[in-house]
């Protein structure tokens, strides 16, 4: 026999009837959060296409593309990231990592339209409602960065020791120096078009990363067969665009270089290099 609970409990629901709905009748009027992952924007003029947002992206959401008015110059590539929403999971680590602080978020997140490939833009270039919105995710403060800001300090010589002798005043990186400062690096490639020689810089600096400095030697002899002089005393034109550059050091290009270079005798060269089988044609150079 039924409970006189059981007869009277489906109109308890009635007494809903006056109440406030709790669903929201019109979700594409809610405001965001004001550090809420919205649409992409870009400040084109500070990007300089280093490509770091695209390397980072789990979604391949992004490819860089050529944009009319930017040309590809030193620490420029000249490209700018193109974004597509039918990709993108707002996961913001292409905002995290981006060298420059250009990229950020704003916190709209209506966009309606029936041509899906509206949905692949280019931010900063294809003008947008939310490019001068204030609110958004930006790149928290200095203390969170996905990499080292500041370059492995080089050992030098003491002053006093110096003018005793003939030594070396820059001591170069241990084993767990190089490593901590190649590990600073984006792998970007922004600095090769500057080297003069178009050393495969972030080869060889993944190379140390690796622990392998014998792979590291035999990038940096396809293309300079000085790189223990120029590991010295270079210029290090490079490091005047390193992306890593716009908001810490630079990478140390130069000693990373020489790291390399140290790592073996002159002697060993030839095996590790692996040209003890060349044969001689007898002509000489002066260099
Ligand atoms: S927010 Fe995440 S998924 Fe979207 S483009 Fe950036 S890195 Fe890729
Ligand atoms: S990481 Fe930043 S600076 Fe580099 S291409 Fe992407 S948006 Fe531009
Ligand atoms: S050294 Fe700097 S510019 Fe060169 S690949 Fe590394 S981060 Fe990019």
């Amino acid at each position: 026999m039924a409970r006189i609970k059981d007869i009277i409990s489906p109109f308890t629901a009635w007494k809903n009837v006056v109440k406030e709905p709790v669903t929201i009748k019109e979700p594409l009027k809610r405001e965001a959060a004001p550090r809420y992952r919205g649409f992409h924007k870009n400040d084109v003029d500070t990007c300089i296409g280093c490509g770091t947002c695209e390397s980072i992206c789990q979604n391949a959401a992004i490819d860089m593309v050529p944009v009319e008015g930017i040309e590809t110059k030193n620490g420029d590539s000249g490209l700018r990231p193109r974004i597509d929403y039918g990709r993108c999971c707002w996961c913001a680590l292409c905002v995290d990592v981006c060298t420059t602080g250009s990229l950020s978020m704003s916190n709209h997140f209506k966009w309606v339209d029936s041509d899906p490939d509206v949905f692949r833009f280019i931010p900063g270039v294809d003008k947008k409602e939310w490019d001068d919105e204030p609110n958004g995710y930006k790149k928290p403060g200095p203390n969170y960065e996905l990499y080292s800001k500041e370059r492995v300090h080089m050992p030098e010589l003491k002053p006093e020791e110096r003018d005793k002798s003939f030594i070396e005043i820059v001591r170069g990186y241990s084993r767990e120096q190089a490593i901590k400062e190649a590990d600073r690096c984006v792998e970007c490639g922004i600095c090769v078009a500057t080297c003069p020689a178009h050393m495969g810089i972030p080869e060889y600096i993944k190379a140390i990363r690796n622990d392998d400095p014998n792979e590291g030697l035999r990038i940096l002899y396809d293309t300079n067969p000085l790189p223990e002089v120029c590991g010295r005393i270079c210029t290090h034109k490079c490091e005047t665009v390193c992306s890593v550059g716009h908001q810490g050091d630079p990478l140390s290009i130069r000693w990373l270089k020489r790291y390399i270079a140290d790592q073996q005798p002159a002697e060993n060269y030839k095996q590790i290099l692996e040209t003890e089988n060349i044969s001689k044609n007898g002509k000489r150079i002066a260099i």
